[in-house]
């Protein structure tokens, strides 16, 4: 590795030393996380508000920044604690600046950009778009590129191609909901529990994907996806049959969800001659998609790179990762004090979104 952190103070050097500690707060998990330049998570602390917001079955933003006010210093204190160091190792400070919910989002830029300035090291603004996408890196090392990039999760489905590092182009996104928003909505109606994706997966183990034919939708229609109709579909056929076990919908509806994601994303990998596959984001913890994806891959000879399961879902140690990667790209304007956060950040329009755009913090 090559490159420094920082513009204008005191930039630091990357390499295998170099100790970065990353921040999330984009949305209901707070989390810290060291990470070392050589690509070894020291240590990796996720407190997660899915208690704090299940009652709601969803996520309230202003529930959110209080709970993320109340745990993020003693979450970064476990942090430094499991790693067994204290301040003044760490060689810079990472944070996820968007997308996210604005106010989640500046409790954390806030503390990264206080932390930095007490500790004298730069601060860098991460994507957490950007963060999914390099947490399976982390498990498995470059592959080489265009890499097609499968991110699902609560809050976005999109297919990218990645042609090298910070050099993005989106192929296809969903046109409602989320992949995982349909989780999580399907899970509330069926009173499965919240989050959603774990407890119909659990429950499709035990039910035949085949007792309903729920819709596919758009499946030959491009690279974009729809989630709503098929949620609908699941609503509607459980209240025209209240008798029907919810192992069997659940399957019924998990295959539906993944049959459209893997036909989706071969067909993104075979347009661009992808070198590779690869998933993040919540969802990417899927059984079925994972292994449904795995074997399209064999069958198409390209590999599949899946991130490990605490990997998939937000977590700080994929911020300080991509962080990391960052000076490989020397693109970014964003390790900056005036970095401001920015709710909405496209993965693709990365570089050229206006700075200052967001709301100060
Ligand atoms: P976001 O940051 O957009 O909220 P995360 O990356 O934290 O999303 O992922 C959370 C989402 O992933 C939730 O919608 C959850 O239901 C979904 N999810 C988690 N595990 C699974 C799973 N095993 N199967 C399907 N969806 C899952
Ligand atoms: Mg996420």
């Amino acid at each position: 590795m090559s490159g420094a952190f920082g513009r204008g103070v005191a930039p630091v050097e990357v390499g295998p030393d170099t100790l970065v500690l990353g921040v999330e707060t984009s949305c209901d998990e707070t989390a810290a996380a060291l990470v070392l330049g050589g690509t070894d998570v020291v240590s990796s602390v996720v407190s997660s508000q899915i208690d704090l917001h299940a009652a709601f079955g969803g996520v309230v933003p202003e529930v959110a920044s209080r709970a993320h006010l109340e745990s993020l210093n003693p979450v970064v204190e476990r942090a430094l604690a499991d790693a067994g160091v204290g301040p003044e190792r760490v060689d810079a400070v990472a944070c996820t600046v968007g997308p996210g919910l604005i106010g989640a989002l500046l409790v954390g830029v806030s503390a990264a950009k206080a932390l930095s300035l007490a500790w004298e090291v730069p601060f860098i603004g991460v994507n957490h778009l950007e963060a999914h996408l390099y947490s399976s890196f982390l498990d498995h090392g470059d592959v080489g590129f265009p890499l097609v990039v499968l991110l699902v999760s609560g809050g976005h489905t999109m297919l990218i191609e990645m042609r090298g590092h910070g050099d993005y182009r989106l192929l296809g996104r969903t046109i409602d909901d989320a992949a995982g928003e349909a989780f999580d909505k399907v899970a509330r109606f069926l009173d499965l529990g919240y989050p959603g994706g774990p407890a119909i997966d659990a429950a499709a183990e035990l039910g035949d994907p085949e007792y309903v034919a729920f819709p596919r939708a758009m499946m030959n229609d491009g690279l974009d996806m729809s989630f709503s109709g098929l949620k609908t579909a699941v609503t509607n056929y459980v209240r025209r049959n209240p008798d029907v076990a919810s192992a069997d919908v659940a399957a019924s509806f998990r295959a539906a969800v993944v049959d459209v994601l893997v036909a989706k994303t071969r067909r993104a990998a075979a347009e661009v001659d992808a070198a590779g596959i690869v998933l993040g984001g919540g969802v990417a913890a899927n059984a079925l998609l994972r292994t449904e994806m795995t074997a399209a891959g064999a069958a198409d000879g390209r590999v599949v790179l899946l991130p490990s399961r605490e990997m998939c879902t937000d977590n700080a140690a994929m911020i300080a990762w991509a962080a990391l990667e960052r000076h490989h790209q020397n693109t970014s304007d964003s390790d900056d004090f005036e970095f401001a956060p920015r709710p909405r950040w496209p993965l693709d329009g990365k570089a050229a979104a206006p700075p200052g755009r967001g709301v100060r913090a």
